[in-house]
């Protein structure tokens, strides 16, 4: 039996690994699932799951939860602080699955314990990806990637030699907003850039697959997780999602993983390895699909891929000012505050005033800088939009 903890269990990635484990009650008990303010959602699941433990991030909805548990047998917890010590609780393996930099500390505290960490929370190795890492390796803890595309390599990787990989090519699907001209985009509103032509995700990360701020993480996310040079790391857009990623080795050939656009994929690949199990999943049909194609992600077009590039040169704790910036400028979109193509347009004015910063390209990552990084960068991104609106 594996015992199992899901951060994020409210969330898109969060119930589809629910989705897999209630299939497989003989493989796995769950111990301990968090949310933040889906407290029906949160309560009904620790009940049907048999949870020992559901915590939620607002402290202020800490009696809505205990009510809804009444009589359940499972107890409730509330805050940051019982977020993270739900990550640290002695389980074999957690999935990493709440939105943002908020992922980092818990998903930090079951890696600081040793256990096997299933990371959604791509935010947690752009903002401290060798903060991550090394706790990993002082620990024992196993890192498994969850996104499709680090999944794949993961995938792809296996058995092979480090020393023979010559490029990572990674796809984007183009988004919401992938065939419309860039004069276009300056007047999208939320609802179109909230959907995603192939996957069905949550909010945030369905409109950073529009503005390309995801692929511009995943960019990131693939040097920290893989040790790979920024320049051996390409993108291209494949707006089918079926290829998810690809390795090239130094004797040209290329391993491709394919796939079903569906994250029950990589989510079922992380909670089984490293056997395989069978996945309630679409199997492909290669005639039916026909063609597969692939487009060059267009630089001029998407802002966003250029600025990771500066991040992973600069290094340090521009990671933690780059994600926090997008982070904030995509709060300030939803709440239509600025316009789509101001979020890269404001992350870069950020970047740009943060550069040259010894406190953000010579820091050492630690939890704590981190945190720093963020707040300020958050509070100089809405000192930039109060500045403008005057
Ligand atoms: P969702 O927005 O669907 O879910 C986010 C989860 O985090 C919810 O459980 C939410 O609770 C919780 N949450 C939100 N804010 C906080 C907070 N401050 N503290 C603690 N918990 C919080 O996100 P996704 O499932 O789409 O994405 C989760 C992560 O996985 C992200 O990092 C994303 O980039 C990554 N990812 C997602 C993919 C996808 O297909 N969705 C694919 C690859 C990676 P509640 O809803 O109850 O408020």
């Amino acid at each position: 039996m594996k015992r199992i903890t899901i951060l994020g269990a409210t969330g898109s990635i969060g119930q589809s690994t629910i989705d897999l484990i209630v299939r497989r009650p003989d493989l796995y008990e769950v111990d301990a699932l968090t949310g933040g303010r889906n407290i029906a959602l949160l309560a009904q699941d620790a009940v049907r799951l048999g949870a020992r433990l559901a915590v939620t991030a607002h402290d202020d909805l800490l009696e809505d939860l205990r009510a809804a548990l009444a009589g359940s047998g499972v107890e409730a917890a509330a805050g940051s602080r019982a977020i993270i010590e739900a990550g640290a609780r002695e389980v074999d393996w957690v999935m990493s699955a709440i939105v943002g930099a908020a992922g980092l500390a818990p998903g930090l505290a079951a890696v600081e314990r040793g256990a096997t960490l299933a990371l959604a929370n791509k935010e947690s190795l752009v903002t401290a990806g060798p903060l991550l890492l090394d706790r990993a390796a002082a620990s024992g803890a196993t890192i498994l990637p969850v996104d499709s595309e680090h999944s794949a390599i993961f995938q792809a990787l296996r058995g092979e030699d480090m020393a023979s990989v010559e490029r990572v090519i990674i796809t984007a699907s183009g988004g919401a907003f992938r065939d419309r001209p860039m004069d276009a985009l300056r007047d999208v509103t939320v609802k179109e850039a909230s959907s995603h032509p192939n996957w069905a995700m949550g909010q945030r990360i369905t409109i950073d697959s529009a503005s390309m701020f995801n692929k511009a993480m995943e960019v990131i996310e693939t040097k920290e997780f893989f040790g790979v040079e920024p320049d051996q790391i390409e993108v291209v857009i494949h707006p089918e999602s079926i290829v998810h990623a690809l390795v090239g080795h130094c004797d040209g050939g290329l391993m491709a993983h394919l796939g079903p656009p569906d994250m029950r994929h990589a989510i079922g690949y992380a909670l089984s390895w490293p056997a395989r199990d069978e996945l309630p999943l679409e199997r492909l049909d290669l005639v039916a699909l026909g063609a597969l194609t692939f487009r060059e992600a267009d630089p001029a077009r998407y802002k966003a891929l250029t600025l990771a590039r500066e991040v992973m040169a600069s290094g340090g704790l521009a990671g933690a000012v780059f994600n926090a910036a997008k982070e904030r400028a995509l709060d300030h979109f939803i709440a239509g505050h600025i316009g789509f193509l101001d979020m890269s347009d404001l992350v870069e004015e950020v970047m740009t005033q943060s550069q040259g910063r010894n406190d953000v390209a010579d820091a050492e990552i630690t939890l704590e800088t981190v945190t720093h990084a963020d707040q300020v960068t958050r509070q100089a991104l809405d000192d930039m939009i109060r500045a403008r609106a005057e």
